[in-house]
């Protein structure tokens, strides 16, 4: 059986959970360990070889991933970090747990991704000061310009961190090159998340890839408490270098975690027949609404269906199509509002001007996109939207 039983409506996104995985859970429940167990080093043994990278390091959700990955690199007080405007709020938020400040990159109007333009317009503003690290976000599940923006990166001394929630199992071809997200050709490390509505759930959950021992065992490290056991030192001695925190992703959430990973392959192959769906489905309503820009590279397993939707011309405001698709049973969500005009941020930083995340944002739109969809519920969906434009 498959869990939670459809609903009478379509969430924009909902986790699949079967029989087996609940029996996974409760078989890691009668165990010795409920944490620091051996499920944590199989998922992140399982993961590291999904998304092929060298390392995966397992922790409580997506954000205390990206804080993970600010704390392995050092990122000092005072020093930048670059994070798109179109993002969760974690990627930018990020930074500022380690003193860090943020410079907002604008996005590409069409595919909401930060591209070697807006990181070039963005590194214009870093001025003096040390830039750490660069966060592409793979919006949606589409790839972000990885080689372009890496170039531009390292030619500053800045390294890669991918914020790869909406990316998992997502696959690029640059030059005749195969590449997976995560893998860590093009970054230093990877960040995932595994909150229901993302690609695998374990409710709360997250993971660290990369390819360097040195950031791997530094990830572990900070993940609980800082805390060191140095060789040949008795055996209840510890010691700490620097104070780190309790990230850590419990053996009970790792056997989820395990037996979702396993079946990767069928949310891919259910994700991207849903998405070849809608576009099929969508292209009547073409100019009004159309697809996000996919770029030549990235052949991706979506997270989100985000379309763009011309308001203006419809004569609807967003408001009166997301409510009119919710009296029809059709759940959606906007992806996101731009981080930059965030309260918080726009006391410490002031107005910033990024066009293409406004355009952006005064278009998307996020669609019903999950496993447990039904192929007639796409027709539905797009019938919804249909009526709602008129
Ligand atoms: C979900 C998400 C996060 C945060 O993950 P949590 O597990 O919810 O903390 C960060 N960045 C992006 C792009 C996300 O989609």
């Amino acid at each position: 059986m498959t869990h939670p039983a459809p609903l009478p409506w379509l969430p924009y996104g909902r986790q699949m959970i079967d029989d087996d995985d609940i029996a996974a859970v409760t078989a890691a429940l009668r165990a010795d360990f409920l944490t620091t167990g051996p499920l944590v080093e199989a998922f992140e043994a399982a993961f590291a070889e999904a998304v092929g990278a060298r390392h995966a390091v397992a922790c409580a959700n997506g954000t205390a991933a990206l804080h993970l990955a600010m704390l392995a690199l050092e990122v000092q007080a005072g020093e930048v970090v670059i994070a798109p405007s179109i993002t969760f709020l974690a990627t930018a938020n990020c930074a500022r747990y380690v003193g860090a400040e943020v410079v907002f990159a604008d996005v590409d109007p069409d595919s909401g991704l930060m591209t070697p333009d807006t990181l070039a317009e963005a590194l214009t503003r870093v001025g003096a000061r040390r830039l750490r690290a660069v966060l592409p976000v793979h919006l949606r599940g589409d790839a972000a310009d990885l080689p372009g923006l890496a170039a531009l990166a390292g030619a500053t001394g800045a390294v890669l961190v991918e914020d790869a929630p909406h990316a998992l199992g997502t696959t690029m071809t640059f030059g005749n090159l195969a590449e997976r997200v995560g893998d860590g050709r093009h970054s230093a490390m990877a960040t995932f998340s595994f909150h229901p509505v993302k690609t695998i759930a374990t409710g709360e959950g997250g993971m660290v890839t990369t390819n360097d021992a040195g950031l791997a065992k530094r990830l572990r490290v900070m993940r609980s408490h800082g805390m060191i056991r140095p060789a040949g030192a008795d055996p209840w001695w510890y010691e700490m270098a620097e104070p780190g925190f309790n990230y850590r992703l419990p053996d009970i959430l790792c056997a989820l975690g395990l037996s979702q990973l396993a079946k990767l392959p069928r949310f891919t192959a259910r994700r991207r027949a849903l998405a070849k769906a809608y576009e099929t489905e969508l292209a009547p309503l073409a100019p009004l609404v159309h697809l996000a820009a996919r770029p030549p590279w990235s052949d991706p397993v979506l997270h989100l269906m985000s379309v763009l939707i011309d308001f203006e011309a419809a004569g609807v405001t967003r408001r009166q199509v997301v409510e009119g698709l919710r009296e029809r049973g059709v759940g959606s969500q906007v992806h996101y509002i731009p981080v930059h005009r965030q309260p918080y941020y726009r006391a410490r930083y002031g107005e910033l001007d990024l066009p293409g995340a406004e355009r952006w944002y005064s278009r998307c739109l996020s669609l019903p996109l999950y496993p447990g969809m039904a192929d007639e519920d796409v027709a539905r969906v797009i019938k919804a939207l249909g009526a709602v434009l008129g």
